[in-house]
């Protein structure tokens, strides 16, 4: 738009720009290498599968996963999460002949509370909250308190988009070890990979939901789940039911799916051009510390911390937190403000619930939801500024008009 100024602030939603190298990668991928991977042994086919290995094994580094093959290629994060909830509470049920157990963290995005709310609805599975504190922290406690013999699967976010609250998995993974050792641990890591360091085996996780264009600046439309030995273990029964079947290239007489991961879990053409686009993310994926945009972040909180019209969320604790800050202004609708924000000084922010209703419920911001800005590693203090700036005029402005 020329002549309009654009500030991004909504790297939450999706990173912007993306890192450097994603977009030619990706083009050029097209035009030269796209074939179909695992279906053909010609050159075109070979270069496909050669791009998707080495997405799959650069993003099993990232996570210390212990092997390419067990991160499952998808089409996005909300896409890793349904085949992991769907997947682990069809096997459940069909071991028990009982509605499967899950628990759920009361800060979840609805790509975890709607798959988990599909199953209650059905009668599928048996959903309980685990109940989060007024900083969004989801303690072991809180998550072992909703837990018995019969839970399946716990899912806890590593990261709120809402309130930035970095939870403890690790603490958690170990709890539910030792006390209900039966139980699968599921990370939605959508907001943290690529961000902060994950380790899957120290973090004691079975399953990981990671999408690539927020984080680690890559594509939108490509994911993966992690899928660790206790979910699927190379010898024994999986844990984990595939629920989607096609095409994989191998095996094709079966009409059953093959039984070894990656492939038990892929059906069909994968997005080869993705995985381009994520192999060129990785390579500019350099998980420094994120304590400049949290030193941002607080210089905003700084500024209008003795207004009493402003109102902050989420951890007082900078380094219990992502790079995200949410804010309510007395007498102003959060989504009314972002439009303003946006057409009267150029600034891209995010408002309403952020597709997160049951953290709202839970930090009392529902159903108007909250304004949230998020930043990136490209952001600067001049582009926080620009935003003090302008909520500094409309508090102004309000003030005068009162
Ligand atoms: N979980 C969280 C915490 C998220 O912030 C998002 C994206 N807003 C998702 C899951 C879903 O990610 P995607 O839309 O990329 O599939």
């Amino acid at each position: 738009m020329p002549g309009k100024p654009f500030v991004y602030l909504d790297h939450a939603a999706t990173s912007w720009p993306k890192a450097q190298g994603v977009a030619e990668a990706m083009s050029t991928f097209l035009a030269h290498e796209a074939g179909n991977p695992g279906r053909g042994g010609h050159a075109l086919a070979q270069a496909a599968q050669r791009v998707m290995d080495e997405a799959r094994a650069g993003l099993a580094k990232l996570i210390n996963a212990e092997s390419p093959d067990r991160m499952v290629l998808t089409y996005g994060c909300t896409d890793a999460i349904n085949l992991a909830i769907h997947g682990v509470v069809s096997c459940a049920r069909c071991s028990t002949g009982n509605p499967a157990g899950v628990v759920i963290s009361s800060v979840e995005h609805n790509a975890v509370g709607r798959p988990a709310e599909t199953h209650r609805c059905e009668g599928t599975a048996e959903v309980r909250l685990a109940q989060c504190d007024s900083e969004g922290f989801v303690t072991p406690e809180a998550v072992l308190e909703q837990c018995d013999e019969h839970t399946s699967l716990v899912c806890v976010t590593h990261s709120s988009n809402v309130l930035g609250t970095i939870q403890p998995i690790a603490e958690i993974g170990k709890s539910l070890r030792s006390q209900f050792p039966n139980t699968l641990f599921l990370i939605d890591a959508a907001q943290t990979v690529g961000v902060l360091p994950i380790d899957v085996r120290a973090m004691g996780v079975d399953l990981m939901a990671i999408g690539v264009h927020k984080g680690l600046r890559g594509p939108t439309g490509i994911g993966a789940l992690y899928v660790g030995p206790r979910a699927y273990p190379d010898d024994g029964e999986p844990r984990i039911a595939c629920c989607r079947q096609g095409g994989t290239g191998v095996l094709s007489r079966d009409l059953t799916m093959p039984p070894g991961l990656p492939s038990a879990l892929e059906a069909g053409t994968p997005n080869t051009v993705g995985a381009a686009g994520v192999v060129a993310a990785l390579k500019k994926t350099s998980l420094g510390s994120i304590d400049d945009e949290r030193r941002l972040l607080f210089r905003v909180i700084e500024r209008f911390q003795n207004d009493s019209r402003v109102t902050f969320f989420g951890p007082r604790d900078p380094n219990r937190r992502t790079a995200v800050l949410s804010m309510n202004i007395d007498g102003h609708d959060p989504r009314e403000l972002a439009t303003l924000l946006d057409s009267s000084f150029g600034l891209a922010t995010r408002a309403g619930l952020l597709c997160s209703p049951l953290c709202h419920e839970s930090i009392g911001t529902f159903p108007d939801g909250v304004l949230r800005i998020s930043l990136g590693p490209q952001s600067t203090e001049e582009v926080v500024d620009a935003f003090c700036d302008a909520l500094g005029a409309v508090l102004s402005a309000t003030a005068t008009t009162r």
